[in-house]
């Protein structure tokens, strides 16, 4: 059984993310999206709010489990039976921060390998920092993020 662990800090959840996602969720047997604790440092949204809306917007996905880690990745993902890390891609310039990740969590433990998504080219341009700036400056997020997100944000920031 191939299972793929999905990390990030998700503040909030996005379209993007969840392209990735539902790809990931059609070529291996199970995802685990898991919400790195150590973001929460500077973050938007508590930890607890993140897997809520990552929860809610991924229901329809039923091999795709939704959780939170502390420490490093690979020893979650050795934890979790997990052989792969998926990660997605935009544009060059996430390709460099992504290549060394890789890189390092590829020196520390070579048995778990990192996969590159690459989204829908109408996601290309989504990213929780400006999801995050349109909302808390009124603007339509729409776009931007699945409709339980929109609609617990809106809600929570009285748009
Ligand atoms: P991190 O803080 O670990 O970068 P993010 O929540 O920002 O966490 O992103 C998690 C992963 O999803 C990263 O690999 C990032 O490049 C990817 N990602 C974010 N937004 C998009 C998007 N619109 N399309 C494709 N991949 C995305």
């Amino acid at each position: 059984m191939k299972i793929a662990i999905y990390p990030g800090s998700f503040d909030p959840i996005t379209k993007g993310h969840l392209d990735v996602l539902e790809t990931g969720a059609e070529i291996f047997d199970k995802v685990i999206i898991a919400v790195a604790r150590n973001s929460e440092k500077h973050g938007f949204l508590t930890i607890e709010e993140r897997v809520d809306l990552i929860r809610q917007s991924c229901a329809h996905l039923k091999n795709v489990e939704v959780d939170s880690f502390n420490g490093l990745t690979i020893d979650y993902a050795q934890q979790k039976g997990a052989t792969i890390l998926l990660r997605g891609l935009r544009a060059v310039s996430d390709f460099e921060y992504e290549m060394q990740l890789s890189q390092n969590n590829s020196a520390l433990n070579h048995n778990i390998k990192t996969v590159f998504l690459i989204t829908k080219p109408k996601y290309n341009f989504i990213s929780s920092s400006s999801v995050r700036e349109i909302l808390l400056n009124g603007g339509d997020i729409t776009k931007f993020v699945p409709e339980e997100v929109k609609i617990y944000l809106e809600k929570k920031y009285k748009c």
